[in-house]
């Protein structure tokens, strides 16, 4: 972190910051000349919120340098992270990981219906919301812990692992019990007791990016469950707002990028909660295997007309497939394998 003081800042203001950084077990490096007094702060600064220096006076400009995260942080730990479940599916590594289901878990006819189809098509983790996090109070609000046991049971019933949306800490037992992989939403994203209690738990967590998250505060919230306990995070990018309104939000295929930079944790790409529109997930599918996600999260639907959430965007069985089969074909090129 450095630290500008103003021109006309005094001996007197500079000694009390070292002062208090000092008692912070902080260094201080001077780096100063004739024109400006500026300093740059040494030592782990990941607990140390660079604004609060402006309280003091004399202070103009305060830049961190370093990542304010450290767990989740490629600096900490240089090899990335590989999730690995025991079907024999691996996130993070040289797989292109598909997770397909419904938006919500609606009766165990769709459920077993669209799970047979899926795993026609090779599918390995099978999603469905049981808790839905809905913007309006009258829409369908999930079927609860009787989803969960459905979702265990029809997984169970075609080979799959389950991936499902926890709202509340309260249920966690819940999920620890009939759940492998729980997704925390992008209206959760910043639900901070809710990631603390994450750190307990047992099973890899999917974040999902808040609609409108930094890639910073997105990995701020990693930190929060790593720092907590539980290292096993998959970030989700599942598109931002952004002031267009012709898609459901804006899908930022860079974060994919960004994440694998900054990050050693895997990341993957919802084209469905990007896009709003079902006709656009097969290119969005592919691009996100160009950009290097680590795999996919996609909503499928055997009658999306009458779907209870999201049937606008959901595939149809067929349509994923045909997917799936072009997702091959790109893999093959780019060395990597669809699981
Ligand atoms: C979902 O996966 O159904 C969902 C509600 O996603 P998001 O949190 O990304 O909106
Ligand atoms: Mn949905």
């Amino acid at each position: 972190m450095i630290v500008r003081m103003k021109e006309k800042s005094t001996k007197v203001q500079y000694d009390k910051i070292v002062e208090f950084l000092k008692e912070k077990n902080l260094e201080v490096k001077d780096v100063s000349s004739d024109q400006v007094m500026i300093f740059g702060i040494i030592g782990d600064t990941t607990g140390f919120e660079p604004n609060d220096l402006y309280a003091f006076d004399g202070v103009s400009e305060v830049t961190r340098v370093s990542t304010p995260f450290k767990k989740a942080s490629r600096s900490f730990h240089p090899e990335d992270t590989i999730i690995k479940f025991k079907n024999g599916v691996e996130i993070g590594g040289n797989q292109f990981v598909m997770m397909a289901g419904p938006c919500s878990v609606e009766s165990e006819i769709q459920l077993s219906t669209i799970a047979k189809a899926l795993k026609k098509s090779g599918v390995k983790i099978l999603r469905g919301g049981a808790y839905k996090p809905r913007t309006s109070p009258y829409s369908f609000q999930g079927m609860g812990v009787d989803g969960l046991k459905l979702l265990r049971k029809i997984a169970d019933e075609n080979d799959m692992l389950v991936v499902t949306e926890l709202m509340s800490s309260d249920v966690l037992d819940e999920f620890e019990k009939y759940v492998d992989i729980i997704q925390i939403g992008a209206r959760n994203m910043q639900n901070f007791s809710l990631l603390k209690e994450l750190g307990k738990s047992t099973k890899p967590i999917l974040l999902k990016r808040g609609m409108s998250a930094t890639i910073q505060e997105w990995l701020m919230s990693a930190e929060y469950i790593m720092a907590n306990g539980n290292e096993q995070v998959i970030m989700c990018e599942r598109g931002i707002r952004t002031y267009e309104t012709y898609t459901r939000n804006t899908l930022d295929i860079s974060s994919v990028l960004a994440i694998k930079e900054l990050s050693h944790l895997p990341v993957i790409i919802d084209p469905s909660h990007a896009a709003g529109r079902w006709n656009m997930i097969e290119n969005l599918s592919l691009a996100s295997l160009a950009v290097g996600a680590h795999g996919l999260i996609v909503e499928v639907h055997h009658d999306p007309e009458h779907a209870l959430s999201d049937g606008a965007q959901s595939l149809k069985p067929e349509k994923y497939d045909a997917m799936v089969k072009k997702l091959n074909k790109f893999a093959s090129v780019m060395g990597k394998k669809i699981s």
